[in-house]
């Protein structure tokens, strides 16, 4: 229970009318009563909603939406009619300038409160958020979760928000168009031929996933099923359960179908891929390609990197902005052909290879032994041989090579997960004394905490710009310039 001012206590079941003047970090409205907070799902800033306590704590409580008074200026009608209960886009129900707004301010509010920036010298050095053309069908990966819903019908969707409940939508709107039709198919042969869905809760039935994946430069697609096989893993090719001739010649009329697979996965986990695939029709990946942009106005330029994507590959999401956050990373890194760069969590290697061709030499470092792989294997596809990948953390990695060998850089660039990079990391990157570092981050809390070590140990910033990547949602990408103070 919270307290109001003369020991009142605001509890369980109290309704108000507040405005909603600020986002939380889940994407929540955020009121204020006389100073005690209150997140609200689903209101959106500006909105003048009704609202009741659900769960109150001394100085804030969860309330539910009950009515919007109100509706913001920026309120907008949502693409997707899940969009509520999915947890997937926490903001699609605000106006895209509106979300892009948000996400500048928070970047800027974050380098201030966390990063302990001026405010106005933050403001000099940001540049104006990269948007996207449109916050929908942005993204080229999809897995949909197949199970039965309470009368027992068959559905793929999505869980809701928190739970493992399926919502049944083959169609959200942030996925391929192709989506559908590929769900829709597998789902109606399942039907057909009384192929079980997997049950979490027994550990029975066969297919838990879909994977689908699109190259947008390509317009390759893949599908994956993946089955919970205890006994069948040897099965191979047409032999495999659900994926009958019958399937698979439907699906193979579906424009642009280049692989499918079938990928095993018995453990009782949450984790969706398994680690054994078999390519049951067509090529075990698929081609994408990424373009440099010029930054300038993001117009195409016509190099490109082509890389050979598999079902349990990473690969960035959303293609379109991943090329405009690396194009800037180029642009940031100042490269003039002869630079040493250190590319630390490279993935699969997309920054290195985009570096590789201003460089003189580029290291990369990565902790999944897969991901280093397919870094080394698109250096070679896309014959690039001042490339090379070690595998490892970061934080091991870069002392070990620094102290022992004596590796120097003129460029790191660091594209780290949401946590940031390690102490041990920055500490070493400082007594590298790189002229520049390039840093991409996914979470601006923790972009300007490693910000603060870097700039009080001989770095300044010089440039910071959001490029988003996940429109409708709440995840900010950022990046920032900064170079060794003299
Ligand atoms: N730039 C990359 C994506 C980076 S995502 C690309 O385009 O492919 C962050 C990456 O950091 C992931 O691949 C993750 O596996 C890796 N990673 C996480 N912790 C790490 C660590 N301590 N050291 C090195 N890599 C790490």
């Amino acid at each position: 229970m919270g307290h109001k001012g003369n020991d009142i206590l605001y509890k369980k079941d109290d309704v108000f009318t507040v405005k909603i003047e600020d986002i939380g970090n889940d994407g929540e409205g955020i009121g204020k009563i006389e100073g005690y907070t209150l997140f609200v799902k689903d209101a959106v800033i500006g909105d003048v909603v009704r609202c009741k306590i659900m769960k109150a704590k001394k100085n804030y409580a969860y309330a539910k939406l009950e009515e919007i008074v109100v509706p913001s200026e920026v309120r907008v009608e949502p693409l997707c009619r899940y969009h509520r209960r999915c947890g997937g886009c926490q903001i699609q129900a605000m106006d895209y300038r509106a979300q892009l707004d948000y996400k500048q301010r928070k970047v800027k509010n974050d380098l201030v409160r966390i990063g302990g920036f001026a405010e106005e010298f933050v403001e000099q050095v940001m540049e104006p958020i990269v948007g996207m053309e449109s916050a929908y069908r942005y993204r080229n990966k999809a897995q949909f979760p197949i199970g039965t819903d309470k009368e027992g019908n068959l559905v793929a969707g999505f869980y809701a928000g928190r739970t493992h409940d399926i919502i049944a939508n083959t169609d959200c709107a942030l996925g391929a168009e192709e989506n559908r039709e590929i769900l829709e198919c597998i789902l109606n042969h399942m039907r057909k031929y009384l192929i079980p869905a997997y049950d979490e809760k027994t550990g029975l039935g066969l297919v838990r996933h879909i994977l689908i994946r699109k190259g947008f430069a390509s317009g390759e697609l893949m599908v994956c099923l993946v089955v919970n096989d205890r006994k069948g893993s040897g099965k191979k090719g047409r032999e495999f359960f659900p994926f009958q001739g019958e399937l698979l010649d439907r699906l193979s009329e579906i424009e642009g179908m280049t692989s499918m697979s079938v990928c095993i996965n018995t453990d009782r986990t949450n984790v969706i891929m398994g680690e054994k695939v078999y390519t049951v029709w067509g090529e075990d990946k698929i081609c994408d390609t990424i373009h440099r942009r010029n930054t300038e106005d993001f117009s195409l330029m016509d190099q490109g990197i082509v890389f050979h994507i598999s079902p349990l590959s990473f690969y960035q999401v959303n293609p379109v902005q991943t090329e405009k956050l690396y194009s800037l990373a180029l642009e940031y890194a100042g490269l003039t052909g002869k630079e040493t760069v250190w590319d630390l969590y490279c993935g699969i290697g997309t920054i290195s290879l985009f570096l590789a061709g201003k460089a003189g030499k580029v290291y990369g470092v990565e902790a999944v032994p897969q991901a280093v792989q397919d870094a080394r294997e698109n250096a070679l596809y896309n014959r690039i041989e001042n490339a090379e990948f070690f595998e490892g953390r970061a934080e091991e990695v870069l002392p070990e090579k620094y102290e022992k060998e004596g590796i120097r850089a003129d460029v790191i660039v660091v594209d780290p997960p949401r946590k940031g990079c390690d102490r041990a990391c920055l500490e070493t990157m400082l007594k590298m004394q790189p002229e520049r570092i390039v840093y991409v981050s996914c979470d601006p809390a923790t972009l300007a905490r490693d910000l603060r070590v870097l700039c009080d140990g001989g770095y300044e910033l010089k440039r910071a710009r959001a490029v988003d990547q996940f429109g409708g949602t709440v995840h900010i990408e950022t990046i920032v310039a900064l170079s060794r103070i003299k």
